[in-house]
């Protein structure tokens, strides 16, 4: 459902993605590590065209990214994104926060909202935090909202950026958790992690990213045997 094909972006001066190639199957867990600065969230954010692209070309559910006419609005639509920072509003309740982009983007009811965001609370183990305000709740739980606030959307594919940088270890599982029962629901899933053991024991795919280019690629297996310096190197350093 997501391929890149040779694609190049850069920053002024700065190459960022050299020549990135890949491709996501429906209800793959792909997994993207990797030094920092070595391109992952800019290709990400090119998936959903939050940045353009130079040269080469990417599909994302039956979407030509690169195409001038793009329908944006259709491409969002088919593509969640969440980021280390929830950005959630803080006068809104979770429920609010939740109901807000389905209500006004996709046009549901009142009624059809309210059970979309009892259905995407529950899958992230939150139904009793519906009317919660974002600084009632832990950063696991903000998070979460977030992730609800996102699945409340129906996408076709979610990504996720460092999902779990800015939270300590207990509630980084949480988090995971969440992703992992995600994935385990057939789920298409890109994301940008530093939780090797995340993706070592979710991902269908591992992608390492280094210097702008997939430096290696493989499944869980690639963990046990990296084939590169750089691999080897990057998970023995213990990031
Ligand atoms: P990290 O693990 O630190 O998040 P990353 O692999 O996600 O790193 P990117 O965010 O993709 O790295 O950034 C790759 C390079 O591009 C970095 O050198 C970064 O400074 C640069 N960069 C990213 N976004 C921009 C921008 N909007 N303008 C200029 N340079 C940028
Ligand atoms: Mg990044």
């Amino acid at each position: 459902v997501i391929t890149l094909e040779n694609v190049h972006k850069s920053f002024g001066a700065l190459k960022v993605l050299d020549g990135v190639s890949f491709s996501v199957n429906k209800g793959e867990v792909f997994a993207i590590i990797g030094r920092s600065g070595s391109g992952k969230s800019t290709a990400l954010r090119c998936i959903d065209r939050l940045e353009r692209i130079d040269q080469g070309r990417i599909r994302v559910c039956g979407h030509e990214v690169s195409d001038p006419g793009l329908d944006l609005r259709q491409l969002r639509l088919d593509v969640g994104i969440v980021f280390q920072s929830y950005n959630l509003f803080p006068h809104l309740t979770a429920a609010e926060n939740i109901a807000l982009a389905p209500r006004h983007s996709k046009g549901k009811t009142r009624a059809e909202a309210k059970e979309l965001t009892e259905r995407v609370l529950a899958q992230v183990g939150l139904s009793d935090k519906a009317g919660s305000y974002p600084e009632q709740l832990s950063g696991g739980q903000q998070q979460r909202v977030a992730i609800a606030r996102s699945l409340a959307m129906e996408p076709q594919v979610m990504l996720f950026d460092e999902v779990t940088s800015a939270l300590d270890p207990q509630l980084t599982g949480e988090v995971l958790k969440v992703m992992a029962d995600l994935a385990a629901g057939g789920m298409t899933m890109v994301l940008v992690t530093h939780e090797m053991s995340f993706a070592r024991n979710v991902a269908t795919t591992t992608l390492f990213m280094h210097k702008g280019r997939v430096w290696e690629q493989g499944g869980p297996g690639m963990f046990d045997r990296p084939e590169t310096a750089e691999l080897q190197q990057f998970l023995g350093s213990g990031l």
